[in-house]
This record gives structure tokens, C-alpha cells and sequence, in this order.
């Protein structure tokens, strides 16, 4: 069976030597010895100043929401994982949707600005795979209506921009270390914050709030990542080069089988990290009849990100053309670090044949 994505699994002996260290020490959460770690150990890899690490990518948003005081309106994108609008909804914010670019697949700047008015407090933008928004006119847009931006980069592990860290755009931006993810903890998240003095807040919000033995300071929950979380990332980080050749390799063979098709358009300043390879197809006919097609021979794509989140049932939204389009047009097909050349060939062969291209 091949799936979309397989969870990588580094060196057993190494992730045992960490839980050694676990055992020895007796201590397994609440800001261990290998959470502080694998933070400052990210900080460097991610070329970044304040990273806190959380117990996941949907909770980071959470926090991010409440450190900057989010109120009213937050404008996002339509076209995302549904924890983007789903933990708008759940602190007590209205998502508003501004319709994606159908070529980058990301939120699109004018429409950002149709959106603004009175009761807006943020701008809640997505990488989608790993593409940087444009985050030079969302700067702008932002600063001219004094606007938050907090970025849900769950999918832009690494990724630069102009040669710095693109995590370095915004308020915040978040990242998700799901199983699923490039690089991943099992469970679990982080905040890239950039405004410095924030970065108390966060470290007590993320721990009820407690800011001393005595001192309950805010309201703040429960985010924190355990010790066993912290040594699956501390594992995997020093696998990175490996994970990301291999991925590069299957990508860049994806890219050269499928050049006749429609792909999602790069931004020329953004590096690559290879985190999710899509296809768009002409119509959602096409769609399920390669999904059914590679079904048959046990390889399952996934239709990402389908629904279109304006079609949520627990919001109201305007219609969201683009979003709703590229959703039922769109299939991520499998790409991880152990994908075999054969299998990639045959999926390739597969999809061809069906869509007779
Ligand atoms: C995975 C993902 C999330 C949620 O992250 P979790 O760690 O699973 O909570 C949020 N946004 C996007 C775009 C994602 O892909």
C-alpha cells in the first residue's frame, strides 16, 4: 500500500539512546533538557531568532491568536487545511475568506485588501505547500491597515525567501510536526515569533499561564511538548539533508513526467522544501477516475485540500470561486523520503493512462 505520505522513522538506536537520557533523568515534560534542545538546535536550522516548541501545529495558531490579541475579523484563506479556520472559529473569531490566486494556490493580496474593515484584527495567510505567499504585499497591506499577520506555515518547514528564513514574515508564523509533516515530533508544533517581547507571553500561555511558582499571570492551556516528542525530532533533525534529497529527487521526476499538466506556480523567491507534489487536472471527473485508478492498485492520493473550507458547515462564507475550482480539480500524489523509483514510475504510468495524456 502506498499512501500520500509515510511517517519517517529515523535510527531506532538513536531515538533509544535519547530515551535513555529520558529515563536517566526521570524527566518526561513540562520544558525538558531535549525539548530546549531540539529548540535551540531548530533556531539554528530554521535560521531563526524565538522559536517555541508546542504540543501541535493547531495549537500554535491558538496561542498565536492570543498573544497578539486577536478580536473580531480575521481574514484568511478558503483554500487550506481545515485547522486554519477551524481554530479561528474555536477562539471565538470570524473567519472571512479572501479567494486564492488559482496559479500559486495562495491567498491573494487584492482580495486580502476587498476584505478590511472596522472589525478586522488580522490576516490569517497559509504557504501553501511550502510556496511563500506574497509576503512583501501582505507586509504592506498589513501596516497600512495595522493589521496582524500571523502565518500558518505548517507546510514551510525550511523554506527561504530572498535568502532568509520565510518564517521570519509576520507576527508569528506557525509550524505543524505531525507524523505526516516534513519534519515531524509525532505530535507536535512551534511558534516563530518575531516580535521579540512576546516571547514571555508565549512561554506562559503555552503552560496555563503560570509565569512562577505562585503566579498565575494569564489565561492561558496546556501546548506544551513532551521529552519522548522532543528525542523523535532531535532524531530526525540530523536526517534532514537525507530527507530532503530523496524528496528533491522524486519532485524534480514528478516535474519532468507531468510537464504537459497544470502544476501550482512557484513564487521565484521562495526555495523549495518538496513537502507535497499536487496535480491539477481539468475537471473533478478526471480527478476520481485517476483516484480510482491508483485505488485499484493500493496507492492512495489525497484530494488536498478538498472541500474548499467556504463550504464548512459550521461557518458562513461568501462563494469562493477559485477555492472551490482548484479543490475539486486538485490531487497530492505520494511523495516521502523512502518512495521507491519503481513505485513512482508506475503511479506516473497510471495516472497517464487514465487521464490518457
Ligand atoms: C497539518 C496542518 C495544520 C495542523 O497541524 P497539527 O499539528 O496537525 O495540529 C494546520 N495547518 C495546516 C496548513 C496544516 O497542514
Amino acid at each position: 500500500m502506498i499512501n500520500v505520505t509515510k511517517t519517517y522513522m529515523p535510527s531506532k538506536e538513536k531515538y533509544l539512546s535519547y530515551v535513555d537520557k529520558i529515563y536517566e533523568n526521570g524527566w518526561v515534560t513540562n520544558n525538558g533538557p531535549l525539548v530546549q534542545e531540539l529548540e535551540e538546535k531548530l533556531a539554528k536550522y530554521l535560521n531563526v531568532k524565538n522559536i517555541v516548541l508546542v504540543a501541535n501545529g493547531t495549537i500554535a495558531l491558538e496561542i498565536a491568536y492570543c498573544l497578539l490579541k486577536l478580536s473580531g475579523e480575521v481574514i484568511t484563506t478558503p483554500f487550506s487545511f481545515v485547522a486554519t479556520t477551524s481554530s479561528i472559529v474555536s477562539n471565538g473569531l470570524s473567519p472571512v475568506f479572501a479567494d486564492i490566486d488559482p496559479q500559486t494556490l495562495n491567498i491573494k493580496p487584492e482580495n486580502i485588501e476587498d476584505k478590511i474593515n472596522e472589525k478586522t484584527s488580522a490576516i490569517v495567510p497559509v504557504h501553501v505547500f511550502g510556496n511563500a505567499c506574497e509576503v512583501e504585499e501582505i507586509d504592506k497591506i498589513s501596516k497600512k491597515h495595522n493589521l496582524s499577520v500571523i502565518y500558518d506555515a505548517a507546510h514551510a518547514f525550511g523554506v527561504e525567501y530572498k535568502g532568509k528564513s520565510l518564517l521570519e514574515y509576520g507576527n508569528v508564523s506557525t509550524l505543524s510536526f505531525h507524523a505526516t509533516k516534513l519534519f515531524h515530533t509525532i505530535e507536535g508544533g512551534a511558534l516563530i515569533i518575531n516580535d521579540d517581547e512576546l516571547v514571555d507571553e508565549a512561554r506562559y500561555l503555552i503552560n496555563f499561564g503560570i509565569d512562577g511558582p505562585d503566579s498565575v499571570k494569564a489565561l492561558g492551556t496546556n501546548a506544551k511538548m513532551n521529552e519522548f516528542e522532543a528525542a523523535m525530532g532531535l532524531s530526525i533533525l540530523d536526517d534532514m539533508p537525507f530527507i530532503l534529497n530523496q524528496r528533491e529527487k522524486i519532485f524534480k521526476r514528478y516535474i519532468e513526467a507531468f510537464k504537459n499538466f497544470s502544476l501550482q506556480k512557484q513564487h521565484e523567491s521562495s526555495s523549495q522544501n518538496y513537502s507535497y507534489f499536487s496535480l491539477l487536472f481539468e475537471d473533478e471527473e478526471s480527478v476520481l477516475k485517476v483516484q480510482s485508478a491508483l485505488n485499484r492498485e493500493e496507492i492512495y492520493p489525497r484530494r488536498y485540500f478538498h472541500p474548499s473550507l467556504d463550504t464548512l458547515p459550521y461557518i458562513n462564507s461568501e462563494v469562493m470561486p477559485n477555492s472551490r475550482d482548484i479543490s475539486k480539480r486538485i490531487l497530492a500524489l505520494p511523495i516521502y523520503a523512502e518512495l521507491k523509483e519503481e513505485d513512482q514510475n508506475k503511479i506516473i504510468q497510471i495516472i497517464k493512462e487514465a487521464v490518457q495524456k
